[in-house]
């Protein structure tokens, strides 16, 4: 199947998806998860519309950017786990960082933003199911609240949302209620109306649950494997 007739396909089932929870699609951002896969593909990803890519690792990413410096509209998000001595050269590299695990590493990224002179859009990440191998804020973690209260110290991120990636259920409907808690939780923050905060961004959704995330609110959902095909596992 060619890049461009899977990408054609799932904005049909976000269209779907969307209009079943009486929404509107243009609110829902598709974003093509292109680790592991090399720049010739993720081109034609670009040719076929797609403008939001997510890259999980700071080392592949800053091997494959300059093979994508053309491509002028795309924007790059770092969606895996930050080690904080790679915080400078992801600040440099990307546009967005959508997993921001720790008040340490949020002060981290606010500086290297700055030295690299640019802002840097970011997503908490939040380990919904309290999974002991995925990193991401515990839902009531004191943390959570530290890093909001921050927001006004920070000059060159801007917290625009939550993200997470919910326990592996072979039934997307198991996603459900992790989904669900994590839009519960946007809304308590949201309605806080904070200065410094906005939540906007509900990044849920992966490429076999991304229609229920949809119904639950998602506003980016981040596919990978159905618009490339299946990733070789990692050895
Ligand atoms: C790999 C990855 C995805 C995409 O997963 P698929 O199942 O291939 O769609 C989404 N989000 C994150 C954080 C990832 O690491």
């Amino acid at each position: 199947m060619a890049i461009s007739d899977n990408i054609e396909r799932i904005r049909e089932r976000i269209s779907r998806a969307a209009a079943r929870a009486g929404r509107s699609s243009d609110s829902i951002t598709l974003m093509a998860v292109s680790k592991v896969v090399e720049p010739k593909r993720i081109r034609q990803a670009y040719q076929a519309g797609i403008r939001i890519f997510g890259e999980n690792r700071v080392q592949e990413f800053d091997g494959k950017s300059s093979a994508l410096k053309d491509l002028q509209e795309a924007e790059w998000h770092l969606i895996g786990h930050l080690q904080s001595n790679k915080t400078n050269r992801a600040a440099e590299l990307f546009q967005a960082v959508d997993s921001v695990d720790s008040l340490r590493l949020a002060k981290k990224l606010d500086h290297a933003a700055r030295q690299a002179g640019k802002n840097l859009q970011v997503l908490i990440e939040i380990n919904v199911g309290g999974e002991e191998s995925k990193s991401g804020i515990a839902v009531s973690s004191p943390e959570l609240e530290e890093i909001l209260n921050s927001a006004r110290d920070f000059t060159h991120i801007q917290i625009s949302g939550l993200m997470t990636i919910p326990p592996f259920t072979e039934d997307p409907q198991g996603a459900r209620p992790y989904f669900r808690t994590l839009r519960e939780l946007r809304d308590r923050i949201a309605a806080r109306n904070l200065r410094h905060v906005r939540m906007g961004v509900l990044s849920i959704g992966m490429s076999h649950d991304f229609e229920v995330a949809i119904e639950e609110g998602s506003t980016c959902v981040r596919v990978g494997t159905a618009i490339f095909g299946e990733r070789p596992k990692p050895t």
